[in-house]
This record gives C-alpha cells, structure tokens and sequence, in this order.
C-alpha cells in the first residue's frame, strides 16, 4: 500500500499540514510529488498538493484520492522545497505558498488533455488509435474510460503523448490556418506550367513554396512575405494545389511583432570589469550576489544579455526580473532580439491563457530564458543558471498580499540551492543593498559612466514658493513653460511626470513649503479632515491643524494635491497647440491601452507624454529632449520612512528620460522645499552622498538597514475591538521579545479604516530576535478563533514595504 501526504486548498491555522490519503492502486506507479488531486475533506473535495508518496502512514482508517490533476508533477522538487521556505520566511499557509507559484490558470477550471506528438498513430496501441483519426488531441475523461491511466503514462514517458492542459476559457485553443502545399515540391514546376498565363499571381505563389522549400505556412505570413492577394490563395485553394490546415498555436503577445535580431556589443572597459566576475562565477557553478549599481544608459542591460549568453551556453536557463511597468514591448524587444523564440514573456498584461501558454513553454523546457514581473521568480526550471533583478529598488518585487514574499529573497534562496550567480542591478540600489555591497555580502560592480559617455541631462530645480511670490499660480513655473513651447517649436518632445502617490494626505505651506512633521519620528503628520487633527502613524502623536504655518505665519498653509486629469486641463490652456498623451489607471485600465497610448507617443502624434509613475521607467524615446516633473516633494512626504529613498529613486529615474540620445537632455524639478537632501542629490545624480546622509538617519532613527521592520496590521469592523486586540498584542510582544528590540504601538493605521473596517498596527524594529517567528506564530494561534468565527484579521508583514 502506498499513502500520500497532500498540502489541502483550505486556508486555515488548523488545516496548514499535510493529510495522509490512500493511493489508489491504478495510481501507485506514478504518483509523486507535486502533483495536484483532489481529495475529500470533511463533507468536501477539495484540490491539493502531494508533498510525499511513502510505504506507511501512522494513520488508519484514510480515505483514498479521488482523483489526479497532473501527470506531470506541476511543482518541481525544489520548487516544493521553496513553498516550505516561503511558508517560514513569510508566516503564510503551505497551500497559498504553492499556489502562488503556478499561473493562475492552474487555479481556475481546466480539462486534462493528451496531445499526440507526432503525426503517426500508427505506433499507439490499437484501442487508442481511433480517437486521434480526425484530431491530434483528446480529452483524458474521453479515454479514461478505455484505457488506464497507468497505461496512457507509460506513452507520455515514451515520448508518443504529451499532457496539457485545456483551460476552460472562452479563447480556450488559439488556432491559425496555415496554408499547405497539396502536392510534393518537385511537382511544383510541373504544376505551374499548367496554370493559365494570365496566372501569374498563382505561379508567384507557388514559386515561394519551392524558393523556400516549405510545405506550408500561416496564411497571414504567406499574404506579407509573398506580397500576394487573397484572391490568388483561394484560387489555388479551390484548384485543390493548396490547402487549408488548421494549427494550434500558443498565443504568444508577441507573434506580430518582428523582432530584429541583435548582436553582443563590443563592451567597454567598465562593462568588461563588470561582465568577468559574473561569468566566473557562472563557469565555476559558484553562488554569488552581485550589485551592478551603474546609472542610467551606463549599459546594464548588455552586460545582462552578454551574462545570459554565458549561461545559456553553459545548457542552463536564466530569469530575469523587471518591474512590471517597465515590462515595455521596448523592454521585451531586446531579450527576444537576442535571444528569439528561447525567450518566455510573463507579465501582468497577459491573459490567463497567454500566462498558462508561457509558463507551459517554461515547464516543457523550450524556452531557456523568462522574462517578466514578480511572479516570474518561480519559473519552473530544473537547471538555473542565473537570476538577473533590474532596477532592484522596485517596489513592486514585493507581493503586497498572502505571501508577502519580495522576490529578491526568493531569488538568493533559489539561487543558492542551484548554486548559481544573483545579479541585482540598479542605478539607485535600496539601502539595504548597498549596505550589504559594503559589507561585502553582495559583490559590489560599478558602471560610472553612460556609455559613449554621453552626459546625463542637465537638472534644474525650481522653487515654486518662488514663482508663487513672483504672482505665478499656475502648476507650470515660468522656466518650464518655456521649456515646453520651445520644444512645441523645434518639434521635441517632453515627458511631464506628476507624482501622484500620496496626495492630499501631507500638510505643507504653499509660502515657504514647511511640512509638518512628528517631533519624534522624522516622518509628515497627517491629515484628518475629521476632527482638524494631525496625526503621526508611526508613534501615535497628535496635534491640532494650525491656522497658520508655525514657521513663517502665512495662512497660505493646507494639505497638498492635483491630479493628472487636472494638469491636462491646465496644460490644455496655457499651451492649446500641444498634443497631449495622458497616461494614469484611468486611461491605461483597459487591456492594450497602455500600449497604445505609448506608441502614438512614439510615433510623434504627440508632444507631451503626462503621466504617473507608470512613465517614470524603462521608456526610452529618441526625441524626448525635456522631462518636467510637475511636484516633486509629494513622496517625500508620505508617513514612510523609505520617502526620502523613493523621491530620490525616482527623480533619478525619470530625469534619466530625457537625452537618451543623440540630443541632449534637460530635466525640470519643480518643488517646494529645493534645499531637501534627496532632491538635491538627485539633482546632481550623486547617489553616493544620498546614501552617505540617508544613512545617517536611518541610524539616528532606528530604521533599515541598521534594524529590521515587522509590521503587525489588526482589523474589524469595530474600532474597539480593534484597539483592545492592538493592545494585547503589543503587550504580548513586549513580553516575549527581547529587551533590545523596539515596539511602537499600537497606533491607527495610516489608512485607518479601509471598506469599513478600521485598522491599527504595530510596528517591531529588532536586530537579532530570536523568539519573532514563534511569538508572531503565537500570537495568530491565540486569535485564530476569532479571525474565523468574528471576522477579526491579524497581517503579519515580516519585511514591509509601505506602512499603509
Ligand atoms: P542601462 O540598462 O544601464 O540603462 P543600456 O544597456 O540600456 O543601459 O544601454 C544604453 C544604450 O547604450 C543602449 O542603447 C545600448 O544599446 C547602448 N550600449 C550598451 N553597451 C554598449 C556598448 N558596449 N557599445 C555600444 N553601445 C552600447
Ligand atoms: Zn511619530
Ligand atoms: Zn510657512
């Protein structure tokens, strides 16, 4: 007898262990781990994973599996072995551990297939052959009841079926038709001679067929390379010459496009010191970290495409990180130019079915490289070769929900068990990186110069209390009007960025853009619009609103925002001519549009490209000789002590927007406070002095990287439960967690109530802590009873990125 131990899809503390379960006999041969079945549960039958196949179990009496979702398993070894890291490094259940590893398709309904893979049914066993006469693939539910399981197995193992999935969605199969050669290439000739004269088309056609020596092709392709009418096709295709066929065919994204292949550069000399401890590390099998701080357009990304050349000729495969947002058809352009159809896409922009078709890719080993957003850190290769994070600052590694994992972690910890180099890169490193570069745990590559040494574009900040006392009430100071018309004029275009993340929560004085802070905390209070108050998330202090700023006594003191819709109207006004591209959620919420809107941008329909932080990264547009950035000091005054980072990060990155090439650059940084460090030092692109001061408050304050941040979030739709459970939580940590360790709160959240539950947290600030995971375990123990029968919610964030 055979038993299986299986993770169940019920989230819950009592149920986040593994079931034993009997397995069937018409299993036992190939059942292993990570393997979806269904079993029953309670009253139910729910999905789960094999983590064990064994001989005993010290259970009896157990049910047996209903039923086996994947004949391959869907998680490799290791890949289960990173589900139990992720359990213990982010405190989440073992089920959403290894679901949020697979594509979301894996999740919804599908129907297990088989798929013949070569032509010939001849060598299928008899009973089968019938069911592929007319198709190339069969429902396994169809068979099943002919033939056993253990049987269609073996032929999967042979190499003559392979298993898919079908996902039921509307665009269940993405077809093409293809176009066939209805008779053999040396009848071509002979065949032409008999078509009419006036035929000329038809000959051409069939001409291409021969001059290629192809068989056949996709319609679409036949029309544009043979530059040919669909007249003359069907004409041949009524003549029985040619034929229709009807192919499956993943649905790539990306098929239209072509992509022009590419070649290595020659490197530089800073590229070259770079490039050679990360290839050394490939060859000797060596597990590293490696920081690749370089600035913008210093040549990163060649050094990756030259590193993954490395690997992939090494017979190994590579993932490569980039932020969603700057996952740009420009991005994906250079990794398939060089790279082609080894190349896997998977990025959030996907349907379901296009995600499941480029993780299929992944799992069937026909491609060798992916590239894509968070998610794509699970990648399910058996022989990594290398792991690549661009702009490794990117809030977005990190998922903001069950696991709360940052993929920079999963990275090394993968990375580790395939003994393989990490290559973070970035010309604005996290802190927390830096340091560790320092240090000497990450190995620290620097790229100082842009390549070609072309200069970065010049900054200019504008105080805009100025242009208020000069009479300007306008969002635009008068230097970047006329900027703007200047560009109107020489037919330059500009890319103007609002900074829209936390708006209207800060309290500033438009007169001499004093923002009101926590005394004790070095964050801005915020706003409560009920009551007047203002109020510090972190520590809890409060104040009134002043009528007037405490610094100069102006009244012209208020809390802070516009938004992009805003902007467009007032731009319209001032400069009517300009054609302006308007990128934020509201205009980019469909599916395409975003690409849309940048690629009117691109084709110089438009002169101004305004929007968000989703223009902030990886765009890279010739003309684009102005950047603007409308307010430069709204980050830097959300309740988050990384503010300061963020304003840096990013002032960085979009001045790096403009003057990409041939012709110069400049940046315009409007703002209220100009003396601010970080706005400064972007200014002057001296991210080494950034990190010298921001460190010092890091230290001063007791924050990243000098200690480490949990953050334990309570919420319930009554503000006095929540505060009493807030209560016996802190006490409970300050009880149990070492005297070294800090514990702020409990204070309301930033964002005290969401859809109406109100929300408070704790905040734990430690260095070494060794009772954290078994306190915080706990703790969740202790109310478990409560969060499933009283609606309470305890969240546990073990590296938090926003305090909201
Ligand atoms: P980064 O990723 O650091 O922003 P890129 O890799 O995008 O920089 O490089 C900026 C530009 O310089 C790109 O157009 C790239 O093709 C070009 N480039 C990079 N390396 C070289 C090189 N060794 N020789 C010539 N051009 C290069
Ligand atoms: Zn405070
Ligand atoms: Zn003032």
């Amino acid at each position: 007898m055979k038993y299986a131990s299986v993770i169940v899809d019920v989230s819950s503390m009592q149920t986040d262990r593994a079931f034993d379960y009997k397995v069937p006999e018409d299993l036992q041969e190939f059942l292993s781990p990570g393997m979806r079945v269904i079993v029953p549960f309670g009253p139910r039958k729910v999905q789960g994973f094999v983590t064990e196949v064994k001989n005993h179990s010290e259970f009896d009496k157990l049910k047996p599996i209903i039923e086996l979702l994947d004949l391959t398993p869907c998680l490799t070894p290791e890949l289960l072995k990173v589900g139990q890291w992720l359990t213990n490094k982010t405190l989440c259940f073992k089920i959403s551990a290894f679901q949020v590893m697979l594509p979301a398709a894996m999740k919804a309904k599908y129907e297990k297939a088989v798929r013949l893979i070569s032509d010939d049914t001849t060598d299928l066993p008899g009973e089968l052959q019938p069911y592929f006469h007319k198709t190339n693939q069969v429902n396994v539910k169809d068979l099943e009841e002919q033939i056993p399981l253990a049987e269609i197995q073996k032929l999967i193992k042979k190499g003559q079926l392979e298993f898919v999935y079908q996902v039921k969605q509307k665009t269940n199969k993405k077809t093409i038709k293809h176009i066939a050669l209805n008779l053999s290439q040396t009848d071509i000739d002979q065949v032409i001679q008999t078509l009419p004269p006036h035929a000329k088309k038809q000959a051409e056609v069939l001409t291409f067929f021969k001059n290629r020596s192809i068989t056949d092709i996709p319609l679409q392709q036949l029309l544009t390379e043979a530059n040919i009418s669909d007249a003359s096709v069907k004409s041949l295709l009524s003549k029985k010459i040619l034929k229709e066929e009807i192919k499956e065919t993943y649905r790539d994204p990306y098929q239209d496009r072509s992509f022009k292949k590419t070649t290595p550069l020659l490197l530089n000399e800073e590229q070259q010191k770079a490039i050679d401890p990360i290839l050394t590390s490939v060859v000797n099998k060596q597990h590293e970290v490696f920081l690749m701080y370089g600035v913008t357009g210093s040549g990163k990304t060649e050094v990756y495409l030259q590193s993954i050349e490395a690997v992939l000729q090494n017979g190994k495969e590579a993932i490569v990180l980039v932020p969603e947002i700057s996952l740009t058809p420009q991005m994906v352009n250079r990794f398939k130019g060089r790279f082609g159809s080894k190349v896997a896409v998977l990025h959030s922009g996907l349907s379901k079915g296009e995600k499941y078709d480029e993780w299929r890719k992944i799992q069937r080993k026909e491609v060798q490289l992916v590239v894509g957003a968070r998610s794509a850190i699970f990648a399910p290769f058996e022989n990594l070769g290398m792991i690549i994070i661009d702009e490794e600052h990117e809030s977005s590694y990190k998922q903001e929900e069950n696991p709360r994992y940052h993929a920079r972690d999963v990275a090394i910890y993968r990375a580790q068990l395939h003994n393989c180099p990490v290559v973070l890169g970035s010309a604005t490193p996290t802190l927390e990186s830096f340091a560790r570069a320092h240090k000497g745990v990450y190995k620290l590559l620097t790229l100082r110069e842009r390549v070609n040494n072309r200069s970065m574009p010049s900054v200019e900040i504008i105080d805009m209390r100025e242009e208020l006392r000069n009479g300007n009430r306008t969002m635009f100071s008068t230097s970047l009007l006329e900027k703007l018309t200047n560009r109107l004029e020489k037919g330059e275009q500009t890319v103007l960025f609002l900074n829209k993340r936390g708006y209207s929560s800060f309290v500033m004085c438009r007169d001499c853009g004093f923002v009101i802070q926590c005394p004790h905390c070095d964050i801005s209070l915020t706003y409560h619009r009920y009551g007047q108050q203002l109020k510090c998330h972190y520590c809890g202090h409060e104040e009134r609103m002043p009528k007037v700023c405490p610094e100069c006594e102006s009244e012209h003191i208020r809390f802070f925002g516009t938004g992009t819709q805003k902007v467009e109207e007032e731009l319209v006004k001032v400069l009517p001519q300009a054609r302006v591209v308007r990128m934020d959620v509201d205009t980019t919420s469909r599916k395409g549009s975003h690409e849309k809107l940048l690629s009117k941008f691109e084709k110089k329909e438009a002169d101004i490209l305004l929007g968000t932080q989703m223009i902030a990264k990886g765009l890279d547009f010739p003309d684009v000789t102005l950047v603007g950035v409308l307010t430069a000091d709204t980050m830097l005054n959300l309740p988050d002590f990384r503010a300061s980072e963020k304003t840096f990060q990013l002032l960085t990155q979009v001045s790096g927007r403009a003057g990409r090439h041939e012709l110069p650059g400049e940046v315009v940084i409007q703002t209220y406070t100009p003396e601010h460090y970080s706005i400064q030092l972007a200014g002057q692109y001296d991210y080494d002095e950034f990190f010298k001061q921001e460190m010092l408050h890091r230290k001063h304050h007791a924050y990243p990287p000098y200690y480490f941040i949990s953050l334990i979030t309570i919420s319930h739709p009554e503000i006095t439960k929540v505060v009493s459970v807030a209560e016996k939580i802190s006490q409970n940590l300050r009880r149990n967690l070492g005297k070294e360790t800090k514990i702020l709160g409990p204070v309301a959240s930033p964002i005290p109530r969401i859809k109406d539950r109100y929300r408070y947290q704790c905040m734990v600030k430690y260095k070494r802590e060794n009772n954290l995971h078994d306190t915080f375990k706990k703790i969740i123990e202790h109310f478990q009873q409560e969060m499933t029968s009283n609606d309470l919610t305890i969240t546990i964030d073990l590296s938090p990125n926003t305090m909201m």
